[in-house]
Formats: C-alpha cells, sequence, structure tokens
C-alpha cells in the first residue's frame, strides 16, 4: 500500500496551481498532467459529485471539507485512490482566491493497456482449466467454476459439511493452518478415478481476516501415468546397464561394483567371501569348428546351467568378459566355495556339448579357479589381491589338464 501525502493549491478557477510533497518525496510520473487543470480532471464522475456537495455550504459558498476518497482515473489503465482535503483561501477582502490542501495517497491499481483486451475475470475463472471454488469457514460454497460444479456435485450455497463431511474437517485444518500464519501444504486427492493437485489458498477481508479460502483442483492423473512409466523405464535401464546383453547374467561393471562392496564389507564388519572364476576350455577352437554363432549359443548355454547351480540369493553369476565367467559368493568360506565350484564344473560337464578338439574330453568343458578370504589385508588392495588369487587357482586348473577345479593357497 502506498501512503504518499501532498500538499495541493488550487486558484481561484480551482485549477491546481501547485502539488508539493510532505511524506515522501518522489512526484508522481503523472503529476505533470494534473498541474493547471482543473481539479475535477480526471477525477471518476461519482466522485467529483460528492466532493463538490462537500465543498459548497447550503448558501454556495466555498468551504472547508476533509475526508473525501477520490479516484483519478488517468488513462493508460492506471487508477489512484486519494483521501483529499481542503480549506478556501480569502484574500485581505474576504474574496475567494482558491483552495489549500492535503491529498494522501491510498492506493493505485495498475490494469495497463491491456485491461480492454483481455476477459473480465469472472470469465477467466470460468474457463480455467482446474476445478477452482471458494469455501467460506463454515463450508458454504460462495463461488466455483463449472469444473468444480462437475467434480463435485455441487452447488454455490450448499455446504461442504452435507455433501463431503471428511473434506470439511479438512477444512477446518486447513483453516486452522492459515490462522497460524501457516501456508497450506500442496497435497493430492483421488475422486472418482483420478488423481488431483489441491492447493489451497487464503482469502483474506479488508482487515486481513482470513474469511474463505480459494481451492483450485488440479488434475494430475495422466502426469502421473507417465511418472510411473517413467520410473519402470529407469528401473529396466538400470538393470540393463548391469546385465550381461547375451547371456543375461550380470556383467562385468556389476562385477566390479559389487566385489568392492563385499570387500569392504569385510574391512568393516569381518566375515567370509569367495570368489569363482570360469574359463570356457579351447573355446577359441569351439568358434574355429563350429563358428562364432555357435560359440556365443554355446556361451548362453553354459551360463543357464551354471546360474541353475547357485541356490543363494546373494551369489552373483557375473560374465566377466569373452568366455569367462565369475562367481561372487558372500557369507561364503572356501570349503562352501569350493562344493559350489564343483557344481559348476560338472553342470557344464552334463550338458555333454559336442566340442571334438577338447581332448581327451569331446565335449564343453570349464576350468574353474576358487579363492576366499576372511580377513581384509592392509598391505593390498583386497579386490585385486582376490581376483589374482583366484586367478592364478584357473591357472593351475588349466595346466593340471582342465575340466577341474583349482583351489588358491
Ligand atoms: P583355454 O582352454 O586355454 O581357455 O583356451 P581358449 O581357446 O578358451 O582360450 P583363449 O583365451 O585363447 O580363447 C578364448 C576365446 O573365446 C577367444 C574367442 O574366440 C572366444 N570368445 C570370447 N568371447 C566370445 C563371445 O562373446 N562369443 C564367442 N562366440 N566367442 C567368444
Ligand atoms: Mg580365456
Ligand atoms: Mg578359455
Amino acid at each position: 500500500m502506498v501512503y504518499k501525502t501532498r500538499a495541493w493549491t488550487a486558484d481561484r478557477d480551482l485549477r491546481l496551481s501547485e502539488l508539493s510533497y510532505v511524506e515522501d518525496s518522489r512526484p508522481a510520473k503523472y503529476d505533470e498532467l494534473l498541474i493547471g487543470r482543473p481539479i475535477f480532471d480526471y477525477m471518476h464522475p461519482e466522485d467529483i459529485a460528492v466532493v463538490h456537495a462537500n465543498m459548497l455550504s447550503s448558501s454556495g459558498d466555498y468551504r472547508a471539507f476533509g475526508g473525501a476518497v477520490c479516484r483519478f482515473l488517468l488513462g493508460d489503465g492506471i487508477t489512484i485512490v486519494e483521501e483529499i482535503s481542503g480549506s478556501p483561501i480569502f484574500d485581505d477582502a474576504k474574496g475567494f482566491v482558491g483552495y489549500r490542501g492535503t491529498a494522501r495517497m491510498i492506493g493505485g491499481i495498475a490494469l495497463g493497456s491491456l485491461e480492454a483486451s483481455i476477459l473480465p475475470l469472472d470469465t477467466v475463472y470460468a474457463r480455467a482449466p482446474m476445478a477452482l471454488c471458494v469455501i467460506d469457514r463454515s463450508g458454504r460454497f460462495l463461488a466455483m467454476n463449472d469444473r468444480h460444479a462437475n467434480l463435485l456435485t455441487s452447488t454455490v450455497g450448499q455446504s461442504l459439511s452435507d455433501h463431503h463431511p471428511a473434506s470439511m474437517e479438512k477444512l477446518n485444518d486447513d483453516f486452522a493452518l492459515l490462522d497460524r500464519g501457516e501456508p497450506v501444504p500442496d497435497h493430492e486427492a483421488r475422486i472418482d478415478d483420478k488423481i488431483y493437485a489441491v492447493l489451497v489458498s487464503p482469502l483474506a477481508d479488508a482487515l486481513g481476516n482470513i474469511v474463505a479460502v480459494s481451492v483450485a483442483h488440479f488434475d494430475v492423473t495422466e502426469r502421473r501415468g507417465l511418472e510411473e512409466q517413467l520410473r519402470e523405464a529407469n528401473g529396466r535401464l538400470t538393470e540393463m546397464a548391469l546385465r550381461d546383453h547375451l547371456t543375461g547374467v550380470f556383467n562385468r561393471r556389476y562385477f566390479d561394483i559389487s566385489i568392492a562392496e563385499e570387500e569392504s564389507r569385510i574391512a568393516r564388519v569381518g566375515g567370509e567371501l569367495s570368489l569363482i572364476m570360469i574359463d570356457v576350455d579351447r573355446f577359441k577352437l569351439y568358434n574355429d569348428t563350429l563358428g562364432h554363432l555357435a560359440g556365443d549359443q554355446c556361451l548362453i548355454a553354459i551360463a543357464k546351467a551354471m546360474s541353475r547351480e547357485l541356490h543363494r540369493n546373494a551369489d552373483m553369476l557375473c560374465r566377466y568378459g569373452g568366455e569367462e565367467f565369475a562367481v561372487i559368493l558372500p557369507n561364503t568360506a572356501r570349503r562352501g566355495a569350493e562344493v559350489v565350484a564343483e557344481r559348476l564344473r560338472r553342470a557344464v560337464e552334463r550338458l555333454k556339448l559336442p566340442h571334438e578338439p577338447n581332448v581327451p574330453y569331446g565335449h564343453v568343458t570349464i576350468s574353474v579357479g576358487v579363492a576366499s578370504r576372511s580377513q581384509p589385508n592392509p598391505h593390498q588392495d583386497g579386490t585385486e589381491a582376490l581376483v589374482l588369487a583366484a586367478d592364478g587357482a584357473l591357472y593351475e586348473a588349466k595346466t593340471s589338464g582342465r575340466n577341474r577345479v583349482g583351489l588358491a593357497n
């Protein structure tokens, strides 16, 4: 609110001759419009009549007046409201020479020149793309648009408590919040099969008392659906980023993340961890004789057979690279890991996939290396040490005849 008081002087023809500022100082840009013009210029016609009546006594003489609230329409959509007081000035011969008084600015509204081209506010309200209503403290609907009438099958004058007792309770809570000066948090409501965002804002009277609320219901059903789809798609993407596209088992990225997590878990709280490394025997020759497509199918079959042998949820079968796989066995000591490793070896052997060059077996086999640890080794990066140990054990299995399980010390 602007409170600017200024002093004004008018000549005997009631033309404004001077404006000076009593309080707050800046001349308004429209002042130059007013100087030299009759004081009734720009004044709202209804207010001219009131001021005029106040200025003249019953005998038609000028007299002092006060507290006249006047609207000035300044063009360009600017309206200012002032409270005006004035006293007549007389010369020595008691002749009327003008007026002197004060004008206190009460407020200004700038609607801008767009005013004429935009729709009236009630039309905007009626056509808003959301359900709108105004509800007073007793729950009575003071206003609503058609969308709201359809949404809650209610009409102006009806009370919320008749139709929606639960909402009436919520309304009371909202008023309690607003009375404490807190905003009502935006929330969602399910009405029929749709989801609405509900926005509640206070409406105050001239003294600042909150007498009603303006409520907007905004349909977010479609948005929620899209968000759900997006969440699912993101979940699938994350899953895809961690899976090997050929065999469907976890990929190298997942292996690196998981083994590091398991190592740090042991470092923190202790426990056991085993790692099994697997390499397909003479797989280059398999490709050379049967072709790469057959090779791919073979890798898929091996991965499937091995994953059937892992019974604990925490066990992780990963494609380490090429024709190499790795299995992380959390909370598993060496003895258990050896048993699992042997089960994997046998499962692939049982597939009996023909592979003649893999002498002396004649079918597809794997070599396996197992390493376990129960303590973090402060002198070496744990992850690396475990992989190296399992790799060493795998190398032993290869050099001592393939199709067997090697154990790290
Ligand atoms: P070894 O018993 O010593 O492990 O012999 P190997 O022939 O398996 O060893 P090497 O590491 O020399 O060969 C691995 C071969 O695995 C090389 C490549 O032709 C094949 N290979 C690696 N990744 C894939 C794949 O994704 N698809 C197919 N079809 N073959 C692959
Ligand atoms: Mg290899
Ligand atoms: Mg190999």
